[in-house]
């Protein structure tokens, strides 16, 4: 795993501390740093010049916003600008034409088309209530056409037969005879693989894109090709009119810089991403998600949504409302909000999502302890009677010697637990006016 660039910046940041805009001289080196990012990400070399380019003339004189630093800054340009040019927002298949619409897939052998066919089928019959027929234009491979015919089964769309005999535009006159004839919404067209750029095929294809005059023409890439992408993405683009990416194979541990590549020199946009080998491994290509991988700064946006939807916000805006009444705090609110912490499924899930060099310093021992923790502090809320956790104050020594005895714990636990709900406490009272709403929003999106 390449050394995180956002490491490497708050290193460069210590150096640049105290300067409150991005300038000149202190942009140089960070530049190079995320050029050197970018490249260990495998990121097309020419991709790259013109991004660091771009993020130059963005960066330069920016006022550098409330407490962030200037490296901080750089680094939310950096991200941005990497989503902005992965594509924003989303683009589903575009399906508006006269049925069938036709779908053709192309690229390399082994990027994944055939699975993605089957995934993409999947997508259109459970997503969006499409009748689906798959056809496979691979002549050359007999074991193609039966592997299509076997996913096709899988995602429950109907497959068109063809043997290796036929030519691939006779089969795909065929197919598109038949989507018409019984109605179906959408005609997907697998085609052969190359194990590289082979002008016969490439020829190939294009007849097979004129015979189908397709809505959308996708191009399957692997997300580990890396530098190769970029010349493979050209020359399709140079043989047929692409009209989106579906990058495979995400879930590998390639930092996915092939998809700023293929995106820059395509112009299409990335439709799809593949998240394993299974039939439903296939999720809308997320641009700002994927900058955050390509950065090395972690799946930061997939732990906010962990979070916003772990936390209940019926409780929580039960919570707020008793804080805003100047309603006390009590050790039931305390035991709820201990709960909404498990309820996120656990430190350690929530840590898997974390920048690698944030979660390097949290090792496992420390995550099962902080989780023995938690049931620790459930464990000392249990024992205590009802009405002493509505009014702890009542907790003095022999209560504090009963409630330690009935969750095996000792004194000092409980006194501890007394001091941390306390603190809590406090903080509720300054959130009293909507502070704490505020945030709950903001995290609940
Ligand atoms: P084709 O030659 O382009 O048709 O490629 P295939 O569809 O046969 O896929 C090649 C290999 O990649 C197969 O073993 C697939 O299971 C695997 N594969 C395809 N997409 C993904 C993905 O998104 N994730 C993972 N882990 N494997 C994938």
């Amino acid at each position: 795993m390449a050394s995180a660039l956002t490491e490497k910046l708050s290193r460069l940041v210590k150096q640049i501390s105290g300067q409150a805009r991005i300038t000149e001289s202190n942009v140089a080196d960070m530049l190079r740093e995320v050029r050197m990012a970018l490249l260990e990400a495998d990121v097309a070399l020419p991709v790259v010049r013109d991004f660091i380019a771009r993020v130059k003339d963005k960066a330069l004189g920016q006022e550098v916003m409330g407490s962030l630093k200037p490296g901080q800054a750089l680094v939310g340009i950096v991200n941005r600008e990497l989503a902005a040019t992965m594509g924003e927002g989303v683009a589903d298949l575009n399906l508006a034409t006269q049925p069938p619409a036709v779908i053709l897939m192309a690229g390399l052998q082994g990027a994944g088309k055939t699975t993605t066919t089957a995934k993409l089928a999947r997508h259109l019959i459970t997503k969006r209530k499409k009748k689906v027929l798959t056809v496979s234009a691979d002549v050359y491979r007999p074991a193609a056409i039966e592997q299509l015919k076997t996913v096709s089964a899988q995602a429950g769309a109907e497959w068109f037969p063809s043997t290796p005999d036929q030519k691939p535009v006779d089969i795909a006159r065929a197919a598109l005879d038949y989507a018409k004839k019984h109605y179906f919404d959408v005609l997907l067209v697998d085609t052969a693989g190359r194990l590289a750029i082979d002008e016969a095929l490439m020829r190939e294809i294009t007849e097979l894109h004129a015979v189908l005059n397709p809505v959308e023409t996708l191009f399957v890439v692997d997300a580990m090709q890396g530098q190769d992408a970029a010349n493979t993405a050209k020359a399709f683009k140079e043989a047929l009119p692409l009209t989106g990416i579906i990058l495979t194979k995400t879930d590998g541990d390639s930092r996915g810089g092939a998809a700023l590549s293929v995106r820059a020199i395509t112009g299409a946009p990335i439709k799809f991403a593949g998240t394993s080998e299974k039939i439903d491994g296939l999720e809308v290509f997320d641009a700002e998600r994927h900058a955050g991988r390509i950065l090395g700064m972690g799946d930061i946006v997939a732990l906010v949504e962990q979070v916003a939807a772990g936390v209940d916000m019926a409780q929580a805006q039960k919570l707020a409302a008793k804080v805003k009444s100047g309603a006390s705090f009590d050790l039931e609110d305390f035991l709820s909000q201990i709960q909404q912490v498990k309820q996120m499924g656990g430190l350690s899930s929530l840590l898997d999502k974390l920048p690698t060099q944030m979660a390097a310093k949290a090792s496992e021992a420390d995550l099962s302890r902080a989780e023995r923790e938690i049931a620790r502090k459930q464990g000392i809320i249990h024992s205590m009677t009802p009405l002493e956790r509505k009014k702890p104050e009542l907790i003095k020594a022999s209560r504090k010697r009963r409630i330690a005895a009935g969750a095996g714990v000792q004194v000092q636990d409980v006194n501890r637990l007394l001091k941390e709900f306390e603190q809590m406490q406090d903080m509720m009272k300054k959130m009293q006016g909507g502070g704490l709403m505020k945030l709950m929003k903001r995290m609940g999106g």
